[in-house]
């Protein structure tokens, strides 16, 4: 009998030491070195005191291993039991947002111009916090708070050219039609997305509720009322790297934002360009060129929730993508929008974003009807006023984000619990701050970018 209990306690001391160190060697890799450094303490401090325990008499032992498989049961009817499984049913907005009141649009507005006496004789309200926040530094400025001229000419160079695709977001199209059945044709679509570089893609049928009332930027008079003779719409997502966010809210985050802008502008280019010469309309929705509300559309082609950020939440990469839009006239068949109460729940307990917000934008509070809608409204005005300052886009609130970690076997087991279990929600919840931090400090940037 000794020996069978002292095997099976060298068994689950050795798996407690294995498991746990590879989860450090896995955190070293991604450039997490406070988990690495818990996750090693714990596989040597587990697997010791288990070892410890066969110093034990063979009773005492039997007693410990009775106590962990009874421990282990627990933490399975646990897993079970329906903690935070709210019955969510679908957010649709009962209004539609005017493209000029979005931050992005108002910043473009020059003193002295129609446009500006227009839209402020429109909206006075917001007047004094627009000018406070021209009045910073800006984006990309010399005299920012992370001003970096060295590193800041290379998401200035994405911009560049995200500004050029804004003009080939719509063209001429074939007058040779070729016909596909919708699903084949949906399929068709999607991979091709993926295939120009895309990491996940979905179709629904285009709402009013998705598109802005008038223009506020890119190609287009503005203020002009916005219509759109299309039905159906294809969103995509793209990821960013996670070692270049790492160091949000420094320049890195923001060459890596930048790049990614292009990479799903270029997409999306593409994608509608296709489509146009397979006979049918259709139109990309890039950054500083929207017609549409990407998030949530993207969160109604199936893609994600948005959560207490503001931002889509994805399964495998969370909010550490950029998205992509190309609206058309082409029949498809629409995914299923199926709204995700655990990533809601996990938001509600989470909070992780809001701790961590250095402009105190993101609410504490559960979400809030606004609109017809339960949402997290995020204060875009401190959150811009607060890029103005340093800047750069901060993104601060997706680098410490739970969701936001790789989509790495060890943390797909985690996403997996999270889907499943309001339980194991709230203790990956707990574990999240006891590796990483409550207020993780920024990680290390990419060596490359350590020039100055
Ligand atoms: S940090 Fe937490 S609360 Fe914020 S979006 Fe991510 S999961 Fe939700
Ligand atoms: S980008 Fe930065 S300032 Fe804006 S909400 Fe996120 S953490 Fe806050």
């Amino acid at each position: 009998m000794e020996t069978l209990t002292h095997t099976v306690l060298w068994i689950i001391g050795g798996m407690i030491f294995i498991i746990f160190s590879a989860f450090g060697l896995v955190s070293i890799h991604e450039g997490e070195y406070r988990a690495a450094r818990v996750a090693f303490g714990a596989a040597i401090l587990g697997a010791l005191s288990i070892l410890l325990c066969t110093l034990l008499p063979v009773s005492g032992q039997m007693i410990l291993l009775s106590g962990m498989i009874l421990a282990g049961i627990l933490v399975m009817i646990l897993f079970l039991l329906p903690i935070g499984r709210n019955q969510e049913s679908p957010q649709i907005p009962g209004n539609r947002v005017d493209e000029r009141d979005i931050q992005f649009a108002r910043a473009r507005l020059e003193p002295g111009t129609v446009n500006y006496n227009n839209y402020y004789s429109l909206r006075p309200e917001n007047k004094a916090i627009d000018d406070q926040i021209r009045a910073r530094p800006g984006l990309l400025s010399p005299r920012a708070k992370y001003a970096n001229p060295l590193l800041f000419a290379a998401p200035d160079a994405s911009f560049f050219l995200t500004g050029a695709l804004r003009e080939a977001v719509d063209g001429p199209v074939s007058t040779s039609r070729q016909a596909l059945p919708p699903e084949k044709m949906t399929h068709y679509l999607k991979d091709l997305a993926k295939y120009y570089g895309a990491l996940d893609a979905g179709v629904t049928e285009l709402k009013p509720y998705h598109l802005y009332t008038h223009i506020g930027r890119g190609t287009g008079e503005y203020g002009a009322p916005i219509t759109l003779d299309h039905s159906w719409a294809i969103a995509f997502t793209v990821e960013m790297d996670h070692a270049m966010i790492g160091a949000n809210p420094t320049t890195p985050g923001i060459m890596e934002s930048a790049k990614e802008y292009v990479e799903s502008a270029r997409i999306a280019v593409q994608l509608a360009a296709a489509i146009r010469n397979l006979g049918y309309p259709a139109r990309a929705h890039i950054d500083g060129n929207y017609r549409v509300i990407a998030p949530l559309l993207a969160r109604d082609a199936g893609l994600g929730e948005i959560g207490r950020m503001g931002l889509l939440i994805t399964p495998k990469y969370g909010p550490r993508v950029r998205l992509g839009v190309v609206t058309t006239s082409l029949e498809l068949v629409p995914d299923i929008y199926k709204p995700d109460p655990s990533i809601i729940d996990f938001c509600t307990i989470c909070k992780k974003c809001a701790v961590n917000c250095p402009s105190r934008s993101i609410p504490f509070d559960d979400r809030q009807e606004n609109g017809g809608a339960l949402r997290w409204q995020v204060n875009a005005e401190t959150c811009f006023h607060y890029w103005n300052v340093i800047g750069t886009d901060c993104g601060v609130c997706m680098t410490v984000c739970p969701y936001s970690h790789p989509n790495s076997p060890a943390h797909h087991v985690i996403r997996w619990g999270i889907d499943r279990s309001g339980f194991f929600r709230r203790f990956a919840n707990f574990m999240d701050d006891v590796f990483y931090g409550k207020k993780p400090a920024p990680r290390t940037a990419p060596k490359w970018t350590q020039v100055s």
